[in-house]
């Protein structure tokens, strides 16, 4: 059931047929993970929690920074120097006193990653390395959680959706294998703050999609922003059957 409030505020997406009560509903009931807080966490946690989605988990170790703020839209002056987790937890609540929250102030690994993942229905990879982004990935696949993952650094971006439910569909270890991501961070390398938004915000879109149930998630395809020619290119994607970690003889 949704109260009158909830029809006014999520009003404009239930006039959406491909949303509708039902999938605003779905969203109600949904839990998320957001693995990150920073510039492709931040859309990500704000378009979620605007659009009713019932639960939300938190997972960052990082404190705000000043040099955090050209990107990271989430956090702001009041919250410098505090725990990304506690900023981000103050902003969510100010918009959606509704949303229910889980803060892990810490890095997620091992039991506690593996815990945090099967907790939920869906994770956000908005982390920033590659350590990272691996072991979320093979925490998903062991839990059967789809993840949406993202990445954006100086002018490129990268969106795509892993989904273990899926026989077809790859995941990320398939995908990069050992290593094949720029070993570079955004504090070395740069990146610019729209991006990270648009990345963001396609990570958050791709994630309404699947609670909801609705559209063609990009399973299969990596969908690249290059935001120097502003141009948009989709790679296909295919299962690895060797794949150490969602294959056949994985550990
Ligand atoms: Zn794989």
């Amino acid at each position: 059931m949704l109260a009158d409030d909830e029809l006014l505020r999520y009003s404009r997406q239930i006039l959406l047929p491909q949303i509708d009560i039902q999938g605003q509903l779905r969203l109600k009931a949904a839990r998320a993970l957001i693995v990150g807080l920073g510039g492709l966490g931040s859309p990500v946690a704000l378009y979620l929690a605007a659009a009713g989605v019932g639960e939300l988990h938190l997972a960052d170790f990082d404190q705000v920074d000043l040099s955090n703020l050209q990107r990271q839209v989430l956090h702001d002056m009041s919250a410098l120097g505090q725990a990304k987790v506690e900023s981000a937890a103050a902003r969510l609540g100010a918009l959606a006193p509704a949303l229910r929250l889980t803060l892990h102030r810490r890095a997620l690994e091992g039991h506690a990653l593996a815990a945090a993942v099967a907790a939920v229905d869906l994770v956000l990879d908005c982390s920033d390395n590659f350590a990272t982004r691996e072991a979320v990935n093979a925490a998903c696949v062991a839990a059967r959680v789809p993840l949406v993952s993202g990445a954006a650094i100086r002018l490129e971006g990268q969106v795509s959706v892993f989904d273990p439910r899926r026989a077809d569909s790859p995941c990320y270890h398939c995908l990069y294998g050992q290593g094949g991501e720029d070993a570079l961070t955004c504090s070395e390398a740069g990146v610019a703050g729209p991006l990270v938004g648009l990345v963001g915000s396609l990570q958050a879109l791709e994630a309404l999609k699947l609670l909801a149930g609705f559209g063609d998630p990009l399973v299969g395809r990596l969908l690249l922003v290059d935001a120097f020619a502003s141009r948009f290119r989709e790679l296909k994607v295919r299962r690895d059957p060797a794949c150490p970690v969602c294959g056949p003889h994985a550990q």
